[in-house]
């Protein structure tokens, strides 16, 4: 009898695994047409200086509106993207079209925007970039790229010569996530980042774990003996915000600055703002 329920037990997870094959085939086949049916947007999430509370930037975020109105997180279709290659038509779409906007926008902010490792790996960047600066008129130093760890990794002598050519064109560029990856000082060091996001799991664990508040300030040592300002990612409480500020963070991004949304404005503008 045991024999037999392993054997429903093999048979249920075959199953199973045929379901997920398969509803991974689908995505793939809808992201495919996606752009052409104008299932993507991008959301903008604010950044700002923690001293002065001056917004430094917006950070583009890809949303993906399927046609039945259901959406797909980015967490989960940016890995299939990558997977599938389809994140190079998809890169490129993104990267237009936050240059596109942020030039038409009245106020000169800067942007941010996420590139694949994948993109790295297999497009001109620094050309394609470039080319998108000419066409969208949006002036180099108002754009940021960021960048994890994983490329770094994976080629690092092809990824330092690529960042020094993104510099070179005049925009900058971010480590993203950092601290969930495998860098080190010496990666750090090697790289021309312009700025250390520091990954979201941090800020999460702060209240909970006391190693995280140390892990916090040995990155703010780290990013001030580098020379390299450090941005906080996920910040959604006040306490949060004012551990940050006593230990002399440069940036802070989350929710209780202002959530990803359609339109690049900020979530903490109004009575509540002027009272903090
Ligand atoms: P990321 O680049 O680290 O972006 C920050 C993520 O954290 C966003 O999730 C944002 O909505 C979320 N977030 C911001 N503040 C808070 C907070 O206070 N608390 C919590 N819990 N979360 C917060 P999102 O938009 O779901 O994107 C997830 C990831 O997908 C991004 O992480 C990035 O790695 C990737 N991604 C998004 N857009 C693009 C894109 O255009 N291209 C590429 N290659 N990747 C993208
Ligand atoms: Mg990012
Ligand atoms: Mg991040
Ligand atoms: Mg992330």
């Amino acid at each position: 009898r045991a024999k037999a329920s392993i054997a429903t037990d093999a048979c249920f997870y075959e199953e199973e695994m045929d379901k997920t094959v398969r509803l991974r085939r689908r995505m793939v086949k809808e992201l495919r047409t996606a752009i052409d049916r104008g299932e993507f947007s991008l959301h903008w999430q604010v950044q700002e200086s923690v001293g002065t509370g001056a917004i430094t930037g917006y950070e583009a975020l890809l949303r993906w509106t399927r046609a039945d109105g259901s959406s797909v997180s980015p967490a989960n279709f940016i890995p299939l993207a990558e997977q599938s290659g389809l994140i190079l038509a998809i890169g490129e779409w993104v990267l237009r079209t936050a240059c596109a906007t942020a030039a038409s926008w009245a106020e000169p902010h800067r942007i941010a925007v996420n590139l694949s490792p994948v993109q790295l790996g297999h497009v001109d960047l620094p050309r394609l970039v470039q080319q998108v600066l000419l066409d969208t008129g949006l002036s180099p130093a108002r754009l940021e790229l960021e960048i994890t760890e994983t490329a770094m990794i994976a080629d690092p002598v092809r990824t330092i010569h690529i960042l020094r050519q993104l510099k070179a064109i005049g925009v900058s560029v971010a480590m993203d996530d950092f601290g969930t990856g495998y860098s080190s000082l010496s990666t750090l060091r090697s790289f021309p980042f312009d700025k250390i996001k520091l990954d979201r799991s941090f800020m999460a664990e702060l209240n909970g774990a006391p190693q995280s508040a140390a892990i916090v300030r040995a990155v703010l040592t780290l990013g001030e003996s580098l020379d390299i300002p450090v941005l906080a990612e996920g910040v959604e409480t006040p306490e949060q915000l004012a551990f940050l500020r006593e230990q002399g963070c440069d940036e802070a991004q989350g929710y209780l600055l202002g959530r990803p949304g359609p339109l690049p404005v900020r979530g903490r503008d109004g009575p509540e703002r002027l009272a903090g």
